[in-house]
């Protein structure tokens, strides 16, 4: 890591500036959710946030929440799921899957959407059926992931777990974090603004007691009796960071989320003595759907081979094209198959169109045969609705038969992606933040996308496994701090 901030000891302190249970620092989703039951639990409570106002990029967000086992909405919409089909779906997705995290959050995941609404979080009763990135209507319940691409379709049956607030545009996460954030005012959350947290302070056995941060131009000190729950966001707008961990990242590749997302609370753990995990993670999107038809088509890389099932997710997809020789990939479809990607932002070029399938192949400078060998391949397999190679579904397989053929640019080099990072401190079902070596650094919690928890990296990210799981262990991390003895 290319920073490093000491923690303090408490006897170096000048004086404690307040006192409180619990400091849980950002005024994100985690941090809100961590901050509300905490102070139901008992707890004195204070948020500490960095910026000028509540939010985080949790208010930008689309606000899907990934959800299942058996959501109210789930049940009402008819869509059948239960938390075992759930836990065995997200446990094939993590590449380093912690088994009793992934099992606490499917098992608490329909409470956690009782939940959500009891807190004026709204959900219309709807169902989208298509393939989508995300929905600009108020619709609640689509399908986000990988859940009917093979293999996961064979792990767990799929159901649908995207539930969307019901909210217009593409930042509808704002009426789901005002929800929540009117609820906090309603309760009186004591909360600080411009205040950013600039280390934490330890006890004499190690334990965090409080941190220290820097307030209109001075320090201040703040004592947490129970705990410190760090909510601070990812790491996607360090560049030093993003440089030692996410090599891979392209000069077109755009971070997502807002500049104090910045690492500072998985530097601030680490000094405390966290490990982390998962650190080179990124969901990455570039999608080249909708129009969904153009899941017809095929992607190949500069050696004219298909790489992925192109039914997939697009972090899936983006995740795969970003590991191809010089990160290319073009999307070959014919003119049955045709239309422009929706999408114009990820600046997927047309590179041109061809008479024959051996003409495209020369201009996109693939080896000679290669691409002719690829859809002939291909359009056998799809003449018998088979796709023997990735298995993609039945239903997006048709033969590319007729001419003339394009191709768009998806290259991960000129395409423009949008990332963020999914690894963070090291944490288990109780959020509680681990040393490398797995014990509970005593006093100090994490949730939300500091912490490391389900979503692990773009193969096998579903939309809303960051809202979903960041509000709900930010729960379990203030309840889990305000029941703790205090110090
Ligand atoms: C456009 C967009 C769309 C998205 N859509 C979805 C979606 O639909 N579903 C989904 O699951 N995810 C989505 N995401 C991702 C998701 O929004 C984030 O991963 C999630 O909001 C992170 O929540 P958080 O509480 O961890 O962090 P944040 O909401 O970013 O909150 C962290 C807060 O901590 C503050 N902070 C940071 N450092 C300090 C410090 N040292 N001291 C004090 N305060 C500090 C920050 O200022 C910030 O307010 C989207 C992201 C974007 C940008």
């Amino acid at each position: 890591m290319s920073e490093h901030i000491a923690p303090l000891a408490a006897d170096t302190v000048p004086a404690w500036d307040e006192t409180v249970d619990v400091v849980v620092v950002g005024y994100g989703i985690a941090g809100a959710s961590a901050a509300l039951e905490a102070q139901r639990a008992g707890a004195e409570v204070l948020v500490v946030e960095g910026t000028s106002g509540p939010g985080g990029a949790s208010i930008t967000s689309s606000g899907i929440f990934y959800l299942g086992g058996g959501t109210a909405l789930q049940r009402e919409l008819g869509h059948e799921d239960d938390p075992e089909t759930m836990y065995r779906f997200l446990l094939a997705s993590s590449s380093t899957p912690d088994a009793a995290i992934v099992r606490a959050y499917c098992s608490g995941s329909p409470a956690h959407f009782d939940w959500l609404e009891a807190q004026g979080v709204p959900f219309e009763r709807s169902y989208f059926g298509g393939k989508s990135v995300i929905l600009t209507d108020t619709t609640g319940l689509f399908s986000t992931g990988n859940e009917k691409v093979w293999p996961y379709r064979e792990i767990a049956r799929p159901a649908p777990r995207g539930h969307k607030v019901a909210g217009q545009g593409e930042h509808a996460g704002a009426v789901a974090m005002n929800a929540i954030l009117a609820t906090c005012r309603a309760e009186q959350v004591p909360a600080m603004v411009d205040t950013r947290v600039s280390a934490l302070v330890t006890g004499d056995e190690g334990g965090v007691v409080g941190v220290r941060a820097r307030r209109d131009g001075s320090d201040v000190y703040l004592r947490a009796r129970r705990g410190v729950v760090l909510g601070t966001g990812g790491f996607t707008f360090n560049p030093a960071m993003l440089a030692e961990h996410v090599p891979q990242l392209a000069a077109t590749s755009e971070p997502l989320g807002i500049p104090s997302n910045d690492g500072s609370g998985i530097v601030l753990g680490m000094s405390a003595g966290a490990g982390t995990h998962g650190m080179g993670g990124i969901i990455a999107t570039g999608s080249f759907y909708p129009p969904s038809g153009l899941i017809r088509g095929i992607l190949v890389n500069q050696r004219g081979e298909r790489f992925v099932a192109e039914d997939s997710y697009h972090g899936r997809t983006a995740a795969f094209i970003m590991e191809q020789p010089d990160q290319k990939a073009y999307l070959i479809v014919d003119a049955e198959t045709f239309a422009y990607p929706k999408i114009t932002s990820h600046r997927h070029s047309l590179v041109d169109g061809w008479e024959t399938v051996e003409e495209m192949e020369q201009a996109l400078a693939m080896p000679a045969g290669a691409l002719v060998t690829t859809l002939s391949t291909y359009n056998e397999c799809a003449e018998r609705g088979e796709d023997v190679q990735f298995l993609k579904h039945p239903d997006w397989l048709v033969p590319l038969t007729n001419g003339p053929w394009a191709a768009f640019d998806l290259s991960f080099t000129t395409s423009s992606y949008l990332f963020m990072t999914l690894g963070g401190l090291r944490t288990n079902a109780d959020a509680q933040v681990l040393t490398p070596q797995g014990h509970p650094v005593v006093g100090l919690y994490a949730a939300g996308a500091c912490a490391s928890t389900i979503a692990q990296d773009g193969k096998g990210y579903a939309s809303g496994l960051s809202l979903g799981p960041g509000s709900f262990f930010g729960r379990i991390a203030g309840c889990h701090a305000a029941r703790r003895r205090a110090v």
